[in-house]
């Protein structure tokens, strides 16, 4: 496992921004969070994509996500993490097994309760990784994301 990542309150801030007027605390959304290649620990990046939200769930635009991994490679940045709302408890559901953005051991998946409306930070968030056998393990938020 590589160091953890370090971002800062803007990230969470602006991430709490997209979940809550995007989802209006009825449904749900996800952002990813980028770094550059030549700095992978920082993320530097919030990125809201275009998706469908709905109470149990949400399916990113195919159009969008083609044009995005061609906007990754020319930026020259990828996608650490994926974050996202759930409606009451934070939890990795089946949707989120299903649909991972990236299946890179070591992909991070955020997932945070109550549609975002709560405190910004990692208050009752759940942080799961993929492992190298492919499958998604729950990791302690601490030891792998860094507030600076
Ligand atoms: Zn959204």
């Amino acid at each position: 496992m590589s160091a953890p990542y370090r971002l800062d309150r803007g990230v969470l801030e602006a991430t709490f921004r997209h979940f809550r007027g995007c989802g209006c605390g009825r449904e749900e959304c996800q952002v990813l969070w980028l770094s550059p290649w030549s700095q992978p620990d920082i993320i530097a990046k919030v990125v809201h994509p275009k998706h469908a939200g709905h109470f149990g769930g949400f399916v990113l635009d195919d159009a969008w996500l083609n044009e995005f991994w061609l906007e990754l490679g020319a930026t020259e940045m990828g996608i650490r993490v994926q974050v996202h709302t759930h409606p009451g408890e934070a939890f990795h559901s089946r949707t989120d097994d299903e649909y991972p953005i990236i299946h890179t051991p070591g992909f991070l998946s955020l997932v945070i309760p109550n549609f975002g409306l709560g405190p910004i930070g990692f208050n009752d968030a759940y942080l799961t990784e993929i492992q190298p056998g492919g499958r998604w393990k729950e990791v302690p938020i601490a030891s792998r994301l860094v507030l600076t």
